[in-house]
C-alpha cells in the first residue's frame, strides 16, 4: 500500500523508524520491538540505510522480512551518495520485485572512516535528483518521501535556501515529508509558515526522538543541528547519573510535545525508536486520546 493514500484519510498517522540490526541477537530484539508496536496499528514503519550503501543488504533483508512476515506497510530509506544511477535503479527494481512501494529518498551523509569512499560521476548529488530518477524510471509506482529540516540542514546557509531546496524535492515528485528531530515546537510551527508561504503543500510529519539517554541525544542533536531547549538541558543535567530519571523526564517531555503537535492538527507523528519499544509505547499510551482514529 502506498503511504500517501493512507495519509489522505482523516486519521492521524503514527509511524516508527528502525535501523537494520548488526547481529542475530539484535535482529531478535528488533522483531520483539515490532511485535510490541504492531498492536498500535501504525500507518507504516521505515528502515534506515547506511551512509554510502553500507547497509545495502541488511536493510533489504529486514525490509523484506517485515513485508513478508507482518501486516505492516514498510518504507525503505535510500541514500544516493556512493551509488551510480544504474545501481540506484537496480536497487529500486529489486524492491519493486519484492512488493515494496514506499521509499524515503535521501542524499545521505558522507560515510565516516571510509577513506576509499568514491562518489560515482554519474550518481545523484542531491535528494531532488534521486526523486526525479525514481519518477523518471518508475512513474507513480513508488510513494516517495523526503527529509525536511525545521531548523535548517547543517549545510544550509539560511532558511531561505533550505525552503528553496525543499521545494525542489517536492517539484521533482515527492509525496510527503518527514522532519529531522526537533524539541521546540515553535521552531516547527515557524517552519510550517515558511513552507506554506513557499506554496509547498505536501503532508509534513514531525520526527519525534524521545530522550532516553542524555549523552547519546546530545551527540545526535549536535550532529543534525537540533536545539535542545535550555530548561530541558538543565533538568536533564541534574539527573545525569540517574538513567531511569533521565528517561522519565525525556518521556514526559515527548508526551507534552506530541500532545501540543496533535492539538495543532499535525497529520502524523514519526517516532525514531532506536529499535526499542518501551519509550514509544509509554508515550503512545499517554497521547492516544488526542489521536484521530
Ligand atoms: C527523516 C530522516 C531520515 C533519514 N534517514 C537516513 C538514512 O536512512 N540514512 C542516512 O545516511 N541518512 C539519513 N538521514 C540523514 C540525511 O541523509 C542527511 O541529513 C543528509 O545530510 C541530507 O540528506 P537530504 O536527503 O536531506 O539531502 P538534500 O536534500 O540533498 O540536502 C542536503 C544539503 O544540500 C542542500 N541542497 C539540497 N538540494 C540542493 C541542490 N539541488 N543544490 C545545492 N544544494 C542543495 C540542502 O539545503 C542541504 O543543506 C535522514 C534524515 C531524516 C530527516
Amino acid at each position: 500500500m502506498k503511504i500517501i493514500e493512507i495519509l489522505k484519510q482523516p486519521k492521524t498517522s503514527i509511524s516508527f523508524e528502525f535501523f537494520p540490526p548488526k547481529s542475530e541477537e539484535s535482529e531478535i530484539q528488533l522483531f520483539q520491538t515490532i511485535k510490541d508496536l504492531e498492536h498500535i496499528n501504525p500507518t507504516f514503519v521505515s528502515v534506515t540505510y547506511g551512509a554510502g550503501g553500507s547497509t545495502r543488504d541488511r536493510t533489504r533483508n529486514i525490509v523484506k522480512k517485515i513485508h513478508e512476515e507482518t501486516n505492516l506497510t514498510v518504507m525503505v530509506h535510500l541514500t544516493c551518495l556512493g551509488h551510480s544511477r544504474k545501481e540506484l535503479i537496480d536497487i529500486l527494481n529489486d524492491y519493486k520485485s519484492i512488493g515494496i512501494q514506499n521509499v524515503l529518498a535521501l542524499r545521505g551523509d558522507l560515510p565516516v572512516n571510509q577513506e576509499n569512499f568514491v562518489q560515482p560521476e554519474d550518481g545523484c548529488k542531491h535528494a531532488d535528483e534521486l526523486v526525479r530518477l525514481i519518477r523518471d524510471n518508475f512513474g507513480d509506482y513508488y510513494c516517495i518521501a523526503v527529509a525536511s529540516y525545521p531548523e535548517g540542514h547543517p549545510e544550509s546557509p539560511n532558511m531561505e535556501q533550505e525552503i528553496r531546496f525543499f521545494k525542489q524535492k517536492v517539484e521533482a515528485g515527492a509525496d510527503f515529508s518527514i522532519t529531522q528531530m526537533f524539541f521546540d515546537n515553535q521552531i516547527f510551527y515557524k517552519f510550517l509558515e515558511l513552507v506554506e508561504k513557499a506554496g509547498i503543500n505536501i503532508p509534513i510529519i514531525p520526527g519525534i526522538m524521545p530522550i532516553t539517554n542524555f549523552k547519546q541525544i546530545r551527540k545526535f542533536a549536535a550532529m543534525c543541528g537540533a536545539t535542545i531547549p535550555n530548561e530541558l538541558i538543565l533538568e536533564l543535567e541534574k539527573y545525569e547519573n540517574e538513567p531511569e530519571k533521565v528517561k522519565e523526564i525525556g518521556i514526559e517531555y515527548a508526551v507534552n510535545q506530541c500532545i501540543d503537535l496533535l492539538k495543532h492538527g499535525v497529520k502524523g507523528l514519526h517516532f525514531y525508536t532506536l529499535n526499542k519499544s518501551d519509550a514509544t509505547l509509554r508515550i503512545y499510551d499517554k497521547i492516544k486520546d488526542y489521536i484521530k482514529g
